[in-house]
């Protein structure tokens, strides 16, 4: 049995577990979220993800009282009541619950914390399994860099993806530029092997994952650079790969209908992945 929440204080069954019809995260979104992944006690990347969502409560003023080592302990609680051993956290904050009102100037209120275990059913080995893409224009708010639960953009573009038989979708900005992915950043390998994926300029999340990744190629002597690249550039890389927190990197074999590599998986993507799950092996 894993479907015992964390809502406000209180471990309950989901069926139990309630927010309020005035909460500010169903009004506005007007909340931020992490995703942790975690295997047979290993957590992935555990203290960069409470470090963003602190970030994030900072970006958006909300006041939240908890510390990051009562939120370990709520989460690692959560784990042995549903006796789960993988799967991932999904920990959302929201501003609070106050009568509607868009402004919260002067708001008494008391963020709520809930905390969600799942099952995961994505490919938790460090087997890489190629996935399609496809590409949309990125129509979403301008603060991206926040992560908020404002994502109906990504809703609308993972479905579209899957309705067309993607794994995801990938955003363009208006100048042709790729983004990021709907819940991913994107990387190219070129003809000199070298790893690229778009700057931290306000445009995408700063992605933890895609942090780490950095770091472990740079580490293995892999050339990793951060600058923009066009659509027509995907189409034409040696290989490309998605990064997240739920699917680690992921090589991306086909964009548009375009296969990349010839539909194979890359050496590099492989590569990759396998370095990122090493390293937080026990
Ligand atoms: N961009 C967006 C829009 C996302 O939703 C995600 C997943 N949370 C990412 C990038 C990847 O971030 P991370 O590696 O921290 O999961």
């Amino acid at each position: 049995m894993y479907n015992i929440s964390y809502v406000d204080g209180i471990y309950q069954n989901y069926e139990n577990s309630k927010v309020n019809i005035n909460d500010r995260g169903y009004h506005f979104g007007d909340s931020v979220y992490e995703v942790v992944l975690f295997n047979e006690g290993i957590f992935y990347d555990f203290e960069g993800h409470l470090n963003r969502l602190f970030d994030s409560l900072n970006s958006i003023n909300i006041k939240f009282s908890f510390s990051k080592q009562s939120l370990k302990i709520i989460i690692k609680n959560l784990i042995k009541i549903n006796r789960v051993s993988f799967g991932s956290v999904y920990i959302q904050v929201s501003r609070g619950i106050a009568e509607r009102n868009h402004s919260y100037k002067d708001m008494n209120i008391k963020p709520l914390l809930s905390i969600i275990i799942t099952k995961k059913q994505n490919n938790l080995s460090d087997e890489a399994i190629g996935v399609k893409a496809i590409t949309l224009n990125d129509n979403r708010w301008a603060r991206p860099d926040i992560k908020t639960t404002q994502l109906l953009p990504n809703v609308l573009a993972k479905t579209k993806a899957n309705n067309k038989g993607a794994f995801e979708g990938i955003f363009i900005d208006s100048e042709g530029y790729v983004t990021e992915g709907s819940s991913s950043n994107i990387w190219i390998i070129n003809n000199d092997n070298e790893i690229i994926t778009r700057a931290i300029d306000g445009k995408i999340l700063s992605g933890i994952t895609r942090k780490s990744i950095a770091k472990f190629a740079d580490l293995n002597d892999l050339i990793v650079k951060e600058k923009k690249f066009r659509k027509e550039e995907l189409y034409k890389s040696k290989e490309v790969f998605l990064s997240s927190a739920s699917s680690f990197v992921t090589p991306i074999i086909e964009i548009d209908n375009v296969k990349i590599n010839n539909g194979e998986v890359g050496e590099i993507s492989v590569e990759l992945r396998k370095l990122y799950f090493k390293n937080f092996t026990k």
